[in-house]
């Protein structure tokens, strides 16, 4: 009897284990910082791997990873992520740092690890407004666009069962603190902020941002800010958010600029998960006539709204 108790006692404390740290990988330091094999990874999602000095591809029959080296970014079943630490190559195995498979991989590939939450109320923010602009082009203001895009996304979230708040419904304007405010005040589940982009004219496409996570740089730095932010609770959902919507906008055919990682004001004081989309670049001719037109708008808002239902379903744990 004393030994089937024993028996049980253990099991359990092995499952404990196993559900606290589900996954262990041998990892080495690497400038600083603590990589794992990708080999590894390979094992744990049940995908093939081959490498060489320059990348390395896994591959199952769903599901396919690039990494190059030695670079910030990869793609995740076609759809470009950025990552924390550049992916590289050290004697003869490819490496990834260990934030980047726990932090960005695991919760796209592996969703449930990430916070289960029913998404019912969705905060959608219409970047700038009022006095504020934001960019231009030469004959549409950012505020506008992205006003007119986050109405057509809120029509979309709510024929699908979501409760909608927008931050402003109209030409006015609203601090950058009281926005994600918004999300305590109404009990909201998710907060969306809309923009347009500006760049030199040659520049298009769609990028979505997320937090970075605290003791990680930001896409476009170097520097690794150890601050940990309200917004920070939910970096795994955030991933699997932003990764979902931008998945989604690359439907539309524009350049797939990816999903990045950023310290903006709105992000950081999210307290709930939240993604800042740009939408497009005004300074570009091609773009900026889209972004105008009523039927790119819809098209963009229906697939923000399909990035939403994705990730809502992950969220709620099915699938
Ligand atoms: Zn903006």
């Amino acid at each position: 009897m004393l030994f089937f108790k024993k028996l049980f006692l253990i099991t359990l404390i092995l499952l404990f284990w196993q559900s606290v740290f589900a996954v262990y990988f041998n990892g080495i330091t690497f400038s600083g910082t603590k990589y794992i094999y990708v080999k590894d990874i390979a094992k744990h999602y049940g995908m093939t791997i081959s490498q060489n000095s320059n990348f390395c591809y896994l591959k199952s029959q769903a599901r396919k990873i690039v990494f190059e080296f030695p670079k910030k970014s990869a793609k995740i079943n076609g759809v470009v992520v950025n990552l924390l630490f550049p992916a590289d190559y050290n004697s003869g195995n490819s490496i990834i740092s260990e934030k980047d498979f726990r932090l960005v991989l695991e919760p796209i590939m592996n969703p449930s690890v990430i916070k289960k939450q029913r998404v019912k109320t969705i905060v959608i923010d219409p970047g700038h407004g009022g006095e504020d602009n934001g960019t231009h082009s030469s004959y549409s203001k950012e505020k506008d666009i992205t006003l007119s895009i986050a109405k057509k996304v809120a029509q979309q979230l709510s024929s699908k069962g979501y409760k909608v708040i927008m931050t402003r419904n109209s030409d006015k304007t609203v601090e950058l603190a009281s926005r994600p405010a918004v999300i305590a005040k109404y009990g909201a589940d998710m907060f969306i902020s809309i923009h347009a982009n500006s760049a030199k004219r040659s520049i298009s496409g769609i990028e979505t941002f997320i937090l970075a996570p605290a003791g990680t740089s930001s896409t476009y730095t170097k520097k690794i800010v150890q601050t940990w932010e309200n917004g920070n609770l939910y970096d795994l959902n955030n991933a699997k958010l932003g990764y979902e919507i931008q998945k989604s906008l690359d439907k539309l055919g524009r350049e797939d600029r990816g999903l990045k990682h950023a310290r903006f004001a709105i992000l950081r004081k999210a307290t709930k998960p939240a993604v800042l989309i740009e939408t497009g670049f005004l300074s570009n001719k091609g773009e900026e006539k889209l972004l105008a037109s009523s039927s790119y708008q819809n098209s963009i808002a229906k697939c923000i709204a399909a990035g939403v239902t994705s990730y809502t379903k992950s969220a709620a744990g099915n699938n």
